[in-house]
C-alpha cells in the first residue's frame, strides 16, 4: 500500500473525528454564513507529486476552498427551489458513502442493496398516498427524473406505430403538448432526440395562471387526429406553484390515448397535507411521476426519484437495458436497476431518504410543507406593506413578487443584485407576465418567522438607497 494510504488508514478515527467536528462547526453556525461571497480561486493549481494525506488535505481545503461556500442549505436560501438538509438525511448520507455500494440488484449475490431502494420507494408512495402500482428509482435530481420518465414515454410513443425506437432510433414525428413545462423537461427532449423545439404549446388557464386551459389542450389533441402524444403536465411550476387539473387530464384518457407526465419536483408533495392535497387529486392516474427529494423532502444532492407504472416495465427495460441480449426472466423478480434507469453504477442513494422519513414520519414531512407555505404567506403579506407587489397569488410555498410600479421595473434588477450582495438572504430573478421579477421559494426546514424579518428589514433598507 502507498504510504500516505497507509498513514490514513492507521489514522483513520482522528481524520473522521476532525471531519466530523469541521460538519457541527459548519452547521451549527449555518445561520451566520452568508448566502453569498465574492471570495475566488485560481483553480489551475498543481497536482503534488507527493500526496499530502487527508489531514493535510482538509486543511488546504479550509484555507483555500472552504470560503468558497455559502449558506445553500441554511434558512435564507430562497433562490432556485432549495432545500436544507435535515440531520436525518445527513446520517443517511455519510453512511451511504461509508458502506458504499453499488445498488443495482435484489437478488445478487455480490449485494441486495437494492432492496434498501424498493422499501424506500414504498415509504414514499405512502408519504405521498400513491397506490403502489407504480414502480420507483432514484436518481440525481429532478432532470434525470423527467429524463428517465419522458425516455420510457418516447418508447411508448414508438410502439403505437409498431416501432421499437430504442433499437431502431425515432422514426415518426414525437407529438408533445405541454403548457408551462419546467425547463429540464425541454432539455430532456433535446437530449432524448425527440428537439427541444418540438412540442405544442397549451394556452394556460386565463387570469395570472401557469395551469394548461383544458379546452384548449383538447382541441391540440383533437387536431392530432387520433395520433398519440406525449402530455407533460405540471404539479408545481417554478414562479407561482400552479398545477394542472390532475382529475379533468385522467377522464381525457378514456377518450384519447397518450402518455401522461407529471412534473411535481417539490409540488408533489401538497400530497403530505391536507389543506394542499387537493391540488395533486387525480394524480395517481398519471403513467410517470417526477419528484425532487434535494429540494422539499431536505436530503442532500443529488437526490430525485421517478415513479412510473409497473406495466410499463417492459418499455422501461426496452429502453434502458444494458445489453443487446433479451431480457432473461421476470423482469420484476430478476429486478436490476441497472436495467431501467440511466445509469449503471449507482451510490446507496435511497439511504438518505429512509433514515429522513423514519425520522421525522408523515407528520414531520406534514409540517414541514405547511410551516413553508405558512411562510411563503407571510413574507408575501410582509412585502405586500412593504411597496412590493405579487405578481401571482400564493398558492403553496413559492413567492413571485416585485418592486411596485412601472416605472421601478428597470430598479428590479440592480435591486435583486444588491440584497443578494448582503449575504442575508439569496432570491432570484424571473420574468412573469413580461414583467421583471424576484422569486423566494420556501422548503428549508430551518426557515422560521425571524428570517423573514431579517430579509424584510435588508429590503426595506435597500429600498431607501436604490
Ligand atoms: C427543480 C425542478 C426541476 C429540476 O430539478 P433538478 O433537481 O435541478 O434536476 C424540474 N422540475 C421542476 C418543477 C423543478 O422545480
Amino acid at each position: 500500500m502507498n504510504s500516505k494510504l497507509q498513514h490514513d488508514l492507521d489514522n483513520f478515527e482522528n481524520i473522521l473525528e476532525k471531519t466530523k467536528q469541521q460538519g457541527i462547526d459548519f452547521l451549527s453556525n449555518i445561520d451566520n454564513i452568508p448566502t453569498s461571497n465574492t471570495y475566488s480561486i485560481n483553480p489551475k493549481t498543481e497536482l503534488n507529486e507527493l500526496g499530502l494525506g487527508s489531514i493535510e488535505a482538509l486543511k488546504e481545503f479550509n484555507e483555500r476552498l472552504a470560503p468558497l461556500m455559502v449558506s445553500s442549505s441554511g434558512p435564507r436560501y430562497w433562490g432556485f427551489v432549495t432545500g436544507g438538509s435535515t440531520p436525518a438525511s445527513i446520517v443517511g448520507d455519510w453512511l451511504a458513502s461509508v458502506y458504499d455500494q453499488n445498488t443495482q440488484s435484489v437478488t445478487s449475490q455480490g449485494g441486495n442493496s437494492a432492496l434498501i431502494e424498493f422499501e424506500t420507494i414504498n415509504l414514499l408512495l405512502q408519504l405521498l398516498e400513491l397506490p403502489d402500482s407504480f414502480l420507483g428509482g432514484f436518481v440525481t435530481g429532478a432532470t434525470m427524473s423527467n429524463f428517465t420518465s419522458l425516455a420510457v414515454a418516447r418508447q411508448w410513443f414508438g410502439k403505437q406505430y409498431g416501432k421499437d425506437f430504442a433499437k431502431n432510433g425515432i422514426s415518426e414525428t414525437i407529438n408533445i403538448l405541454t403548457a408551462t413545462p419546467h425547463s429540464s423537461s425541454i432539455k430532456s427532449l433535446s437530449m432524448l432526440g425527440v428537439g427541444s423545439q418540438n412540442y405544442t404549446v397549451i394556452k394556460t388557464i386565463e387570469g395570472n395562471r401557469e395551469a394548461l386551459d383544458i379546452a384548449d389542450l383538447e382541441e391540440k389533441i383533437k387536431a392530432l387526429n387520433g395520433k398519440p402524444f406525449i402530455l407533460i403536465s405540471s404539479a408545481g411550476t417554478v414562479n407561482t406553484a400552479d398545477f394542472d387539473d390532475f382529475e379533468t387530464i385522467a377522464k381525457l384518457r378514456e377518450k384519447y390515448n397518450f402518455w401522461w407526465h407529471i412534473d411535481g419536483a417539490f409540488g408533489g408533495f401538497a400530497a403530505v397535507s391536507e389543506k394542499y392535497r387537493h391540488y395533486v387529486k387525480g394524480w395517481e392516474g398519471a403513467d410517470s411521476i417526477t419528484i425532487d427529494c434535494h429540494k422539499w423532502l431536505n436530503v442532500p444532492y443529488e437526490s430525485a426519484f421517478y415513479l412510473v407504472k409497473k406495466e410499463h416495465v417492459n418499455l422501461q427495460i426496452e429502453t434502458f437495458q444494458n445489453s443487446n441480449a433479451p431480457y432473461l426472466g421476470n423482469p420484476l423478480e430478476n429486478f436490476n436497476y441497472l436495467n431501467v434507469l440511466p445509469e449503471n453504477s449507482r451510490r446507496l442513494r435511497a439511504l438518505p431518504v429512509w433514515f429522513s422519513l423514519k425520522a421525522y414520519g408523515k407528520e414531520g414531512f406534514r409540517d414541514l410543507v405547511e410551516d413553508s407555505s405558512a411562510l411563503a404567506l407571510h413574507f408575501a403579506n410582509a412585502l405586500i406593506e412593504n411597496d412590493f407587489e405579487l405578481l401571482a397569488p400564493i398558492r403553496l410555498n413559492n413567492v413571485c413578487f416585485t418592486l411596485k410600479g412601472e416605472h421601478n421595473q428597470e430598479k428590479v434588477t440592480p435591486f435583486l443584485s444588491a440584497l443578494n450582495d448582503t449575504g442575508k438572504v439569496f432570491m432570484t430573478p424571473t420574468v412573469y407576465q413580461n414583467k421583471k421579477g424576484i422569486r423566494a421559494s420556501f422548503v428549508n426546514w430551518r426557515t422560521n418567522e425571524e428570517d423573514i424579518r431579517i430579509v424584510i428589514k435588508e429590503m426595506k433598507d435597500l429600498l431607501e438607497i436604490i
